[in-house]
């Protein structure tokens, strides 16, 4: 049992250096934990990974292209969750305690929590990833009717829009300022961060050549969705974004009325919508339209392959629409 037991305590020693090793950001304590621990090599390894908290899964699909394996990418909001709404649970706020940085991008929860997010960890790095982004208006319903009705337009209308990591051009900036928070925590590696970077800021050129070839001859250029995710994306391809909420809810049985007579005076036969979010007045919509509800989502996980899907799906139905 003794000596055992020592070993445990060796084992358990070496453990708290390595997490020292790792608060202190010191990589001779971590040399040290690798000779005296050597069947441990993996663990090791990922003890010297940056541990990076990000707000949704495409800012994963970011860190991970400049952090390569030399990162660790905790997400807040769940897979089918919205950011607009998210609200973190015990466990993450605890498990901040482990992270270097923390990534934000602006999606309303964090403004809800940011504070509560930086209490969980003082030590941590908190980065604003849309630094240098000029942001547009939220837009909303801006038809020729009056909608008087009162649950807080005023406020909604002064919102900026949240989803810049769906525009290429916007995700270049993002790239670049993500590739500082690793440089700045982590500079021995500034090289193998400023190679990812190129091979990613290429990735995200060559993109934006193939969305822009997939929307270039559409004549139809108006789109209608349901929540107004893709503003950026259509002011960089030159569409129309038409929302179906209003200030963030169902609309009213008039506005509906509207957007379905739009619909059908620009013959529109697709409703987008999206998987986090039920949407009844997309389906009332489309049934009126005898169309059908298309679901896109802003928040996949392989962020290029999403985006190019998107501009595909579009291609298709907008020149459906226009026949
Ligand atoms: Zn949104």
């Amino acid at each position: 049992m003794k000596p055992s037991q020592t070993r445990l305590s060796i084992i358990l020693l070496s453990l708290i250096l390595g997490v020292n090793s790792l608060v202190g950001c010191s990589s001779s304590d971590t040399v040290n934990v690798e000779t005296n621990n050597t069947d441990n090599q993996e663990q090791t390894d990922q003890q010297d990974q940056l541990d990076i908290t990000v707000s949704i899964t495409p800012q994963e699909y970011f860190v991970k292209k400049i952090g390569g394996d030399r990162v660790r990418v905790n997400v807040m909001v769940e897979p089918g969750a919205t950011p607009h709404t998210y609200e973190p649970k015990p466990q993450q706020l605890q498990a901040l305690s482990e992270a270097e940085a923390y990534i934000s991008i602006g999606v309303p929860f964090e403004k809800v929590w940011m504070d509560r997010i930086s209490q969980a960890n003082p030590k941590m790095l908190t980065v604003d990833s849309t630094e240098g982004i000029e942001k547009l208006t939220m837009i909303d319903h801006d038809h020729d009717h009056s909608h008087d009705h009162d649950h807080g337009h005023d406020e909604e209308k002064s919102n900026l829009d949240p989803h810049v990591w769906l525009s290429p051009r916007l995700v270049k900036i993002q790239a670049q300022n993500i590739y500082e928070t690793l440089v700045n925590l982590d500079p021995t590696h500034q090289e193998i961060y400023q190679a990812n970077l190129n091979n990613f800021l290429q990735e995200i050129e060559e993109l934006d050549d193939k969305i822009r070839g997939n929307l270039a001859d559409l004549k139809q250029r108006k789109f209608i969705v349901f929540h107004p995710a893709w503003g950026y994306f259509a002011e960089e391809y030159n569409l129309t974004q038409v929302p179906v909420e209003v200030g963030g809810q169902e609309p009213s049985a008039a506005e509906l009325g509207n957007l379905i007579k739009e619909a059908k005076k620009e013959n529109v036969k697709v409703i987008f919508a999206q998987p986090e979010l039920s949407s009844q007045s997309a389906e009332t919509i489309a049934k009126e339209i005898d169309g059908e509800v298309l679901l896109i989502s802003p928040l996949a996980e392989n962020w290029t392959e999403n985006l190019l899907e998107v501009s595909q799906t579009f291609a298709k139905v907008l020149k459906e629409d226009n026949n």
